[in-house]
């Protein structure tokens, strides 16, 4: 049976281990807050070292580059050689590429893969895997446990950062073009339930608009891809942008805003909190 370290328990990789473990995976987490980990409901380590003693393979889900190098710092001396180390946390393309410098340093094999889907898909393994990497079958258990489809972007580590990026480029123009309509129809004395009606079913309607737009308007902030990992991916797309000398503005402002919407544990619907001007 295939063992794996599940190692960051938050939204994302919570609903992970629950869906390796769904597929009789041997799942053992860890995470900093520990309450956060017993809540999972599967075998606690005590700390990352401990985690991935025994595993084939350790699935990092943690916030960003800085928080994946400072667990993995722990976990990689302790880690089996013959260990894969699936990285799905979103880091962006160049901390990728560190991060499987220091697996190299350390002899294990290093797959960047993020992942787009959300809490839900999380929980019932429908996300969706951007790969690159090393193809290796032993990973299969794995891949097959968390996503419903798995894209082998390319072979470099950051290939699959690369997508994921140019993906939450889409996601987060989406929610705060959304959250300016509903902030604009309503300061124009306008019920923004029309907005949400009026592009319903044509060419301009999108799923998330409606589902993002609907929690603007009902308040219920509860978190799915939370303020904080929406203002951080806006700054690797940002940074991504800048390197790649494609105009950063638009990134920029969305990091902007994302960032000064309130409290960042809220769900990134809440960025029209940053758009209501006089409200605030
Ligand atoms: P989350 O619920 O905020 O979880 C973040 C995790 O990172 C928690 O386990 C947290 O531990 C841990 N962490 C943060 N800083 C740390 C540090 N310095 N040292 C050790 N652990 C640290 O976020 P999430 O939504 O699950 O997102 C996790 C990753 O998935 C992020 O890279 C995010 O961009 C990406 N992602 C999210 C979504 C989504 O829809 N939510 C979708 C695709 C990808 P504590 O519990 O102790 O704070």
């Amino acid at each position: 049976m295939t063992s794996v370290a599940v190692l960051g328990t938050g939204i994302m990789g919570s609903g992970m281990a629950h869906s390796l473990a769904r597929a009789g995976l041997d799942v053992t987490v860890w995470n900093r807050s520990a309450g956060k980990a017993r809540a999972v409901g599967l075998p606690v380590a005590d700390d990352p070292a401990s985690a991935v003693r025994n595993a084939d393979v350790v699935v990092t889900m943690l916030f960003d580059h800085d928080s994946v190098a400072a667990v993995m710092a722990e976990a990689l001396p302790a880690m089996r050689a013959d260990a894969i180390w699936l990285q799905t946390s979103t880091v962006g393309i160049d901390e990728s590429a560190k991060l499987a410098e220091t697996a190299a340093k350390h002899g294990v094999s290093f797959v960047d893969a993020p992942v787009t889907g959300t809490r839900q898909p999380a929980e019932n393994g429908q996300l969706t895997v951007l790969a690159a990497g090393r193809r290796d079958e032993r990973l299969d258990p794995v891949l097959d446990a968390i996503s419903a489809k798995v894209v082998w972007v390319g072979d470099r580590p950051g290939d699959g950062h690369r997508l994921k990026l140019v993906m939450n480029a889409w996601v987060l123009t989406v929610v705060a073009g959304t959250a300016q309509s509903i902030a604009l129809a309503q300061a124009l004395g306008l019920d923004p339930n029309t907005f949400l009606e009026m592009i319903a079913g044509g060419p301009l309607d999108s799923g998330y608009a409606q589902l993002k737009g609907k929690a603007m308007l009902s308040g219920d902030f509860t978190p799915a891809f939370p303020l904080s990992g929406a203002a951080k991916d806006a700054g690797l797309i940002k940074e991504a942008a800048a390197e790649s000398g494609v105009d950063s503005d638009l990134a920029s402002t969305l990091q902007g805003l994302f960032g000064r919407a309130g409290n960042p544990n809220d769900d990134m619907a809440a960025v029209i909190r940053a758009l209501r001007v006089d409200q605030k």
